[in-house]
């Protein structure tokens, strides 16, 4: 067993402020560093932005050998071994996009025998490796390795948002290197997560820290797609009248993304789309720019089963700490992810918010997607029924977010099961600061819901998302339980206002190919909305007050 030595707190609080700058260790900082430092493994629940990195780097600088930082993606590694090297630390990383010259020389350092290195950030790839296991092994068995830190640990759980199948195997560390403290470091915090990271890593009587994850300084808020006559103006307005400010827009689908950003950039908002569709030289000058303020704002896909290289994990865990607003085009799938993708928003802890877009036909295209998503793992159609229930389950909290009119922050935190006083949310979110205001908007949307239902609305819309391909729109046009009308309904009626109100729906599916459903009823949506236009006019200006109040 080794030797460990006891560190007081003021000894802490001074490498604190000599290394990094800060006054006092915030949250459960303290707790963690001390844990690990006594030589026990400690599980770190932090939101992000709560300082999590902190947790390793004072056990690094509060003693001599290394700390192993094992990180999911290159990005994030090669910004915090700057962040440290402008600080004067002595970090590194390994990874395949650096030349062989400069990991050589990290490799000639971790030989030594007496290395001079602090953090070492490697991927779980490379862990996973024969070769990087013996180096390791040797700085250990001569006392040089002081803490295995496993960063964004929540990669290692099947019940995690952003599994990666290379954590799996960091299982084998608390064997390979016993009496050797083991920091597991997540902002996830669905209770399965939490128990599947602590058992696969092998941790024994772990610390376990959780901090609330009430994010003060972000404004929670939620706009209505179906009740704005123009989204992609109302999101061009929102971004303009924030000020010059770093932001990130989600979208479901590349296609939105690139449609959105050349509308915001024709409107005078400097941003560009981040999607796996680019190519990678794209892709990372995209990246670029953004972090360093050339672009102000990202459009950019929900990694939707992409991990790694693309998509929004990516951007999103890598590096800025100012961003100011994140808004979401389409609805997350679950509070999970929108707590983490919103969650991206003020890292620096200053006033931020979150916007999110929602509509109905969205909500049906998730759920559609949800009902019908794939597993690579469940192979049998007991376990995918039970894949889409936690999945839509999950999804209606998400809803009940939207459409309900309670504090939107209590809604989050008690998902995550903490129960908070409505007090907490200090009008930091539109349902408690303009209640009235949000309770006509929900009002406004119940009825625009009713009429549609009654007209069959929105498989029209449907029908006119580009988004969706051929197949998935097929799928989507075939259900039953979309059905508003009987088969007497329609059996005389064949023209196209029918149609539009749900009526000779089934008729004219079963006549029609695709091509032809949409154009039909692309020409039907018009001529109801030229037989309407007196009232959408009237509602239009009522839409405009609600707006302007
Ligand atoms: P996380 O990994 O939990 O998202 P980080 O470790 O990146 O968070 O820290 C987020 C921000 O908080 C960084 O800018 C960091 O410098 C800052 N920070 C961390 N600890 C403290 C502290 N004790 N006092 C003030 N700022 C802190």
């Amino acid at each position: 067993k080794r030797r460990q030595q006891p560190h007081g707190k003021e000894a802490l609080v001074k490498l604190l402020r000599w290394h990094f700058g800060h006054a006092e260790f915030r949250g459960k900082q303290l707790e963690a560093i001390e844990a690990v430092l006594s030589g026990r493994d400690c599980f770190c629940l932090m939101p992000t932005g709560g300082g999590k990195s902190m947790c390793y780097q004072i056990p690094a600088m509060a003693r001599p050998g290394i700390v192993l930082v094992v990180c999911p993606l290159i990005a994030l590694m090669e910004n915090q071994v700057t962040a440290l090297k402008e600080k004067g630390i002595a970090a590194e990383y390994l990874s395949s996009t650096q030349t062989s010259h400069a990991k050589n020389k990290i490799h000639e350092d971790l030989d030594s025998g007496k290395p001079t290195l602090r953090l070492l950030y490697v991927t779980p790839e490379l862990i996973a490796t024969a070769g990087f296991m013996s180096k390791l092994t040797k700085i250990y068995s001569r006392g040089l390795l002081n803490l295995v830190a496993i960063d964004e640990a929540h990669c290692i759980s099947t019940w995690g948002h952003d599994f990666r199948p290379s954590y799996r195997k960091l299982s084998s560390l608390r064997n390979h290197f016993p009496g050797i403290p083991i920091l597991a470091l997540t902002a996830t915090a669905v209770p399965k997560v939490q128990n599947d990271v602590i058992e696969s890593l092998g941790l024994q009587r772990p610390l376990v820290l959780k901090s609330s994850f009430n994010r003060p300084n972000i404004y929670y808020e939620v706009r209505y797609k179906d009740i704005l006559n123009d989204v992609y103006a109302d999101l061009c307005n929102l971004l303009k009248t924030s000020g010059n400010v770093c932001g990130i827009i989600y979208c479901l689908e590349r296609s939105a993304c690139d449609d959105l950003s050349a509308y915001l950039s024709n409107n005078g908002i400097s941003c560009a789309a981040y999607h796996a569709g680019l190519n990678d030289k794209l892709r990372s000058s995209v990246l670029d720019d953004w972090i360093s303020s050339k672009t102000q704002v990202v459009v950019a896909t929900v990694a939707f089963g992409c991990r790694g290289t693309c998509g929004v994990t990516e951007l999103v865990l890598s590096v800025q700490d100012d961003v100011r607003i994140v808004c979401h085009y389409n609805i997350p799938k679950s509070m999970e992810s929108f707590y983490q993708e919103s969650g991206r928003a003020g890292r620096d802890q200053l006033p931020s918010r979150s916007v999110l877009y929602y509509g109905v036909d969205d909500r049906r295209k998730m759920e559609f997607i949800l009902r019908n998503a794939k597993s690579k793992k469940s192979q049998t159609s007991n376990s995918q029924d039970q894949l889409s229930k936690k999945s839509l389950d999950d999804f209606t909290q998400m809803v009940e977010y939207c459409e309900g009119s309670g504090c939107r922050r209590k809604k989050i935190l008690e998902s995550f099961g903490e129960q908070v006083p409505a007090s907490l949310c200090n009008e930091s979110c539109d349902a408690c600061k303009h209640p009235s205001l949000v309770a006509r908007n929900l009002e406004e949307v119940t009825n625009t819901y009713a009429t549609r239902q009654r007209y069959g609305f929105s498989h029209i819309m449907i029908s006119r998302s580009e988004n969706m391909n051929c197949q998935d729109l097929s799928e989507f046009w075939n259900r039953e339980d979309e059905a508003s009308c009987s088969e007497e309904d329609v059996s005389d009626s064949d023209d196209d206002n029918d149609v539009v109100r749900g009526l000779g729906r089934s008729k004219f599916q079963k006549k029609s190919g695709l091509n032809e459903r949409i154009d039909f009823l692309q020409r039907a949506e018009e001529n109801y909305y030229r037989s309407k236009a007196p009232d959408k006019q009237a509602n239009k200006s009522d839409k405009n007050a609600i707006a302007d109040a």
